[in-house]
């Protein structure tokens, strides 16, 4: 298709100066899928505006539009039938050092965010597994590290800027709008296109990682607080099979005029003694350093280095959050499906998350435990599967990864979320039409 055929399919042939300008027409989209490739965008229509003023004018001239981050999403939660936007281009970073906080515009990834801030003294609280997710994109869907003191990344979120359905600008700060900014930090992309967000920062610290081997569940029974709070950032990896978690991963971070070592045992468990990957057998080359030896926040916090993107996308991603008080009776639960799951699994990861108070947030109100599965590239096979695994998760009230892939019925994910009536309210009021709705919100959020 020409410019102008897609200008006008588009139906953004309006002035033909400023908007095409930025409208990705000559070329086509380089990639039409999200980052696994197991889910294609249903529009090659991405706008691609570089500053504020052509992100409203974008959004001004489109009835249906959903922005885009990072494409690091399982599901259709980034998709739209019309127009995606893209704001990669809106890149710029401040730091404000008396606030304690970083701007961000929309485009910038942890990974931009990391070194920047670290090289003027900062840091923040806490990192995904790899750091190639657009800041604006993870926070819209609550996404996490681990830590039981540590809130999700959105938690860090003090305040939103963003462009509504008529295209005017709105900010919501955690200091001024405490009855609106909770729907603000985790929004699931449905209040507007973001354009900046501001997040607190601390004082950069240094962080030792080490991985210990063949952990035994029953460990969990009686020790599940202290195991994961024995590093600021603990991961446990399992393939469900022998009662046992394959490998522990402790983050901890280094105190001023503390040397202690890791001790060689970690309840019945091995310090290794080579760098591993989470997965048996694949080369740790890509991993984060680990054996002890102490670096930066950002290149420890993740489990990927960030100047290696992660071999392909060839995964599929599940998961679901329980209560922390009941952890060890869901890990149980899903043990029983170990025979079912093996075949089609990679690795499970278990991580712990703090409460917040986020409405959206799958750690709202409530300690977590969050059960993740990377599956094999089987969608028939592990679709078979989820049903399975949600309903052995029932009783637990588990909230599936907004960002991942469910098939739990609209009407009990919605009876998962007691705000979600005021986080409709706020959607209505700066998205009267539901512009910002797609098929994923129409069917998770407003469906039966
Ligand atoms: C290999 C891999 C590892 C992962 N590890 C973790 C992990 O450790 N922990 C975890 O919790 N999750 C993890 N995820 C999931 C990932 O963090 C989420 O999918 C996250 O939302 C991806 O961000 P993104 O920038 O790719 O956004 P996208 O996937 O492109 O979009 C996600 C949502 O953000 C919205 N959005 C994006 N930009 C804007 C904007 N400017 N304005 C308004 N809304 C916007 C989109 O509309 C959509 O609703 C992982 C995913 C992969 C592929």
């Amino acid at each position: 298709m020409n410019k102008r055929e897609f200008l006008k399919k588009s139906g953004i042939l309006i002035t033909g100066t400023a908007l095409s300008r930025f409208v990705l027409g000559e070329q086509p989209p380089a990639a039409r899928t999200n980052w696994a490739g197991n889910y294609k965008y249903s529009t090659d229509h991405l706008l691609k505006p570089k500053t504020v003023e052509e992100v409203q004018k974008a959004v001004k001239s489109c009835t249906k539009l959903k922005a885009l981050g990072a494409r690091h999403s399982f599901n259709g939660i980034a998709d739209s039938t019309e127009n995606q936007i893209s704001l990669k281009q809106l890149d710029q970073m401040t730091v404000d050092k008396a606030a304690r906080s970083v701007t961000v515009g929309a485009g910038v990834t942890y990974g931009q965010l990391a070194p920047y801030i670290d090289a003027q003294g900062f840091a923040v609280h806490n990192l995904a597994s790899l750091p190639h997710v657009s800041v604006v994109g993870a926070c819209a869907t609550a996404t996490h590290g681990s830590g039981s003191k540590n809130g999700n990344l959105s938690t860090a979120v003090s305040a939103v800027e963003f462009v509504t359905a008529d295209g005017e600008i709105v900010t919501l700060s955690r200091q001024k709008d405490g009855d609106k900014f909770p729907a603000a930090a985790v929004a699931l992309g449905g209040l507007g296109v973001v354009t900046k967000i501001t997040l607190d920062v601390l004082p950069t610290f240094q962080v030792r990682q080490v991985v210990y081997e063949n952990l035994s569940m029953a460990q969990l029974e009686n020790h599940l607080d202290d195991i994961f709070l024995s590093g600021y950032s603990v991961s446990l990896f399992t393939d469900w099979q022998n009662h046992k978690a394959t490998q522990v991963w402790i983050k901890r971070r280094v105190e001023p005029g503390s040397s202690f070592e890791f001790a060689p045992e970690f309840y019945g468990a091995k310090l290794a003694t080579q760098k591993l990957h989470p997965l048996a057998g694949h080369s740790a080359e890509n991993c984060t350093e680990q054996l002890g030896i102490p670096g930066p926040w950002y290149e420890r916090l993740p489990h990927f280095r960030m100047n290696f993107t992660p071999s392909s996308g060839a995964e599929l991603q599940t998961e679901y959050f329980v209560p922390r008080n009941r952890a060890y009776e869901a890990i149980l639960a899903v043990e029983k499906l170990r025979d079912q799951v093996g075949p089609h699994l990679f690795i499970s990861e278990l991580r712990t998350i703090d409460a917040d108070e986020l409405w959206m947030s799958t750690a709202y109100k409530r300690p977590s435990l969050a059960i993740h599965f990377t599956w094999k590239p089987e969608w028939p096979a592990v679709k078979g599967l989820l049903p399975m695994i949600e309903e052995q998760l029932t009783p637990f009230d588990a909230r599936p990864h907004w960002a991942k892939l469910f098939t739990m019925v609209p009407s009990r994910l919605q009876s998962l979320y007691t705000k979600l009536p005021d986080y409709k309210e706020l959607v209505k009021h700066y998205d009267p039409n539901g512009k910002f709705r797609n098929g994923f919100l129409d069917t998770n959020l407003y469906g039966a």
